[in-house]
C-alpha cells in the first residue's frame, strides 16, 4: 500500500503497533513508499468484505484515518509453525518452507531459507561429486531443523505474543521498552535485527567458519553492517 507515514512522523522504514485488537508490522518495502502492512483479524471472518476490513482498519489506526491511502495488493494467509522431521531422504532435500514454515513476525521465513541455502550448496556439490561423505547431507538436516526449532520457531513465537496477545501490563512494559530502544538508537534498522538473522546461520559444516569468520579469512573483512539508507557495506 501507499501512505505517507513519515509526515505522520512514522519511522521511515519499519513500525510495530503492539496491541491485542489492533496490532500490526507496518514495513517499508520500496525507496517510493510502498509499504506492507500486516494485521491480524479472526480467523472465523469470511474472505467476502475483507478489503472493506482493510480500509476500515486504517480507517481506525493510522493518522489522519487513512486519508489517501492507497491500496495495492491484499492476501490472506494463515500463520503456521511447522518443520519436517527430515530435511534429506535419500536424493530428495528440502530447503526452505518446503521444509519448516513459520509466522513472518521476525521475518526469518526467507531469511532463514537463505541460509537453508547456503549450508545446502556447500556440501551439495562435493557430495554429489563422490568428493565428500553423503553423512554431510544428513548433517545439514539435523543443523537446519535445529537452528528453526531453537531459534526462528520460538523467536518468531514471541514476536508474534508480543505483537497481537499480551497481556494490558505487558502492552504498557513493552511500549516503554520500545520507546526507551528508538532512543537509544535500537529500534528498526539497527544491529538487532542483524544480531538476530545471525543466530539462524549454520557454520560451515565443512570447515566449521562463519561467514563472517570465512569473509575475515579471505578478504580481512569484518561482518557486513547494515546501513538502512545504502544497504550492506
Ligand atoms: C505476509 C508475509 C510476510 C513475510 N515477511 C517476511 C520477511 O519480512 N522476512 C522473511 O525472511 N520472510 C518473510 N516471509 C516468509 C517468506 O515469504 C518465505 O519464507 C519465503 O518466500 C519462502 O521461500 P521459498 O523459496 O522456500 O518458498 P516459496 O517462496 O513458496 O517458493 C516456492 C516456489 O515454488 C513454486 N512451486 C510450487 N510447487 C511447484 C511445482 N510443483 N512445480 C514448480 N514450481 C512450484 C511456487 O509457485 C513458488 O514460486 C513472509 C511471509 C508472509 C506470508
Amino acid at each position: 500500500m501507499h501512505f505517507d507515514f513519515e509526515a505522520h512522523g512514522w519511522h521511515p522504514v519499519g513500525n510495530w503497533i503492539i496491541d491485542n485488537h489492533f496490532g500490526a508490522i507496518i514495513l517499508r518495502l520500496t525507496r517510493d513508499g510502498q509499504w506492507r502492512v500486516t494485521f491480524h483479524e479472526d480467523g472465523r471472518l469470511p474472505l467476502d468484505g475483507l478489503r472493506d476490513r482493510i480500509f476500515e482498519y486504517y480507517r481506525k489506526v493510522l493518522p489522519d484515518e487513512g486519508a489517501g491511502a492507497q491500496l495495492d495488493l491484499y492476501s490472506p494467509y494463515s500463520m503456521h509453525q511447522r518443520c519436517v522431521e527430515k530435511m534429506r531422504v535419500g536424493r530428495v532435500l528440502l530447503a526452505g518452507d518446503s521444509a519448516h514454515v513459520t509466522n513472518p513476525t521476525s521475518g526469518f521465513g526467507l531469511t532463514g531459507g537463505i541460509f537453508d541455502a547456503c549450508a545446502l550448496t556447500e556440501v551439495l556439490g562435493p557430495v554429489a561429486k563422490g568428493e565428500a561423505d553423503e553423512r554431510l547431507l544428513d548433517a545439514y538436516s539435523a543443523a537446519r531443523r535445529k537452528v528453526f526449532l531453537d531459534v526462528s520457531s520460538p523467536i518468531s513465537c514471541e514476536t508474534k505474543r508480543r505483537t497481537f496477545h499480551l497481556t494490558d501490563a505487558e502492552i504498557y512494559a513493552e511500549r516503554e521498552r520500545q520507546i526507551e530502544a528508538q532512543k537509544h538508537g535500537l529500534g528498526w534498522g539497527s544491529g538487532s535485527r542483524g544480531y538476530y538473522s545471525v543466530q539462524l546461520e549454520t557454520p560451515s559444516l565443512i570447515n566449521g567458519r562463519t561467514s563472517a569468520e570465512e569473509r575475515l579469512a579471505r578478504y580481512g573483512q569484518g561482518p557486513l553492517v547494515w546501513n538502512p539508507e545504502g544497504g550492506f557495506a
